[in-house]
């Protein structure tokens, strides 16, 4: 098998745990794969590094930022390229440009274009183990540019893709994806498969074992992931194509928000364009609205509430300020919270939404908003009942069983 592993920052966290992942590591070669690694910057290491920057500059250049971030992967992948070769095991460390990954011009936040092998194959086909810096690349210009925040995990699936690797694993210092949040529920199960839809789901909701924008692209490549613990040897959790397996579990997780805003805006016109061009308004101004209600109207006006980023209400709040004339009166809530139950399962069961309004009424919640999809009922409710309505429909759906 050629199998991609990715190790997080808490796994190569210090030299006795870059000692570990060598040995994880060697064992793998010796079972017979092809094996490239990819490794994250010791934890802590790219803040501190962005801390020297800021000692100088409040708005250090982008360009310069890249060389300076770029350089923590490039030490763990060196230490753990030497650590293998002491122990007698054939392994080459390359940046990102060795490794072939090109990339477009957007520093700091750049995205992979393409990938040329040839290096890597080179290497594998003589036997060696590659250890990749993680989270960056290239520019056509030459520069060195980064992926952002989290970018390993895209730098690993994006090479497993490249590769067509069996599998792409990988490491953190947690056992792979929950049911929920363990620290609001601690009943929470592991869960063993998930598809890339639901992870897309919960992790955008705050589940963060994996950078989403990875998970994105596994999906689009098809790129199986395990998601596993590099501390101990627990099975971890697939992520992968759904499969029929998955549709038998009605639910697979629940995610909670509590970095969402709501707007009401009261007695709006009701003529016909009014919602286009305040949503269209809201987009120039990259507002992401998230869920939108609109009230029967009465005597010519309607209400209309939508959510959006906490970080992204000052612009919405400078969009509508713009339509005064169309609107009787605007009210802003930073207190509410979007929870959401998530599974594929829902596809092909009914009755999933009803059981999750059912479960928050008997606990006396509130629901202000509901939005649903093919395989996700969200609520707002209000922020202090969040974690409350994470375990009370937690144990609606008996996640814990
Ligand atoms: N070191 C980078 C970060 O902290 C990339 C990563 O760890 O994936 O965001
Ligand atoms: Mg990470």
């Amino acid at each position: 098998m050629l199998i991609v592993q990715k190790y997080g920052g808490t796994s190569v966290g210090g030299l006795d745990r870059i000692e570990n992942v060598a040995n994880r590591v060697a064992k793998t070669k010796f079972k017979g794969n092809d094996v490239v690694v990819v490794v994250s910057a010791m934890s802590g290491e790219t803040n501190k590094l962005i801390g020297y920057a800021e000692h100088f500059s409040k708005d250090p250049s982008k360009r310069e930022m890249d060389i300076l971030l770029s350089s923590g992967e490039r030490v763990t992948a060196s230490l753990l390229a030497i650590a293998l070769q002491e122990m007698g095991v054939g392994a080459i460390a390359m940046t990102g440009r060795q490794a072939g990954i090109q990339t477009d011009s957007k520093h700091t936040y750049a995205r992979i274009e393409s990938i040329n092998t040839d290096a890597m194959r080179t290497e594998l086909n003589k036997g060696n183990i590659i250890i990749i810096a993680g989270f960056q690349g290239i520019n056509k210009e030459g520069s060195v540019t980064t992926l952002g925040r989290g970018g390993s995990d895209l730098s690993a699936v994006a090479i497993a893709g490249a590769l067509d690797a069996d599998v792409c694993e990988i490491y953190s210092d947690v056992d792979g994806v929950y049911t929920t949040d363990p620290r609001i529920e601690p009943r929470a199960k592991k869960l063993d498969f998930i598809s890339y839809e639901e992870m897309l789901e919960l992790s955008s909701l705050g589940a963060k074992v994996l950078q989403n924008r990875s998970v994105e692209l596994a999906k689009k490549m098809a790129v199986k992931i395990i998601a596993k613990s590099s501390f101990n040897e627990n099975e971890g959790t697939t992520i992968s194509e759904e499969h029929e397996e998955m549709e038998e579990v009605l639910v697979s997780g629940i995610a909670m928000d509590k970095n969402q805003a709501r707007v009401s805006l009261r007695e709006v016109s009701d003529r016909p364009g009014v919602a286009a061009e305040i949503f269209t308004k809201l987009a120039d101004a990259q507002v992401n609205v998230d869920m939108i209600i609109q009230n029967a109207s009465t005597d010519g006006t309607t209400n209309l509430g939508f959510t959006v980023p906490q970080s992204e209400l000052g612009s919405a709040k400078g969009v509508i300020k713009a339509f005064d004339h169309d609107i009787g009166s605007v009210d802003f809530d930073e207190n509410i919270c979007k929870v959401s139950v998530v599974g594929v399962g829902m596809k092909s069961h009914s009755g999933v939404a009803s059981a999750a309004f059912t479960a928050l009424a008997k606990a006396s919640i509130n629901i202000e908003m509901i939005s649903t999809s093919e395989i996700k009922v969200s609520m707002v409710v209000d922020e202090k009942f969040g974690e409350l309505a994470v375990r009370v429909l937690h144990e609606a759906y008996q996640l814990d069983e």
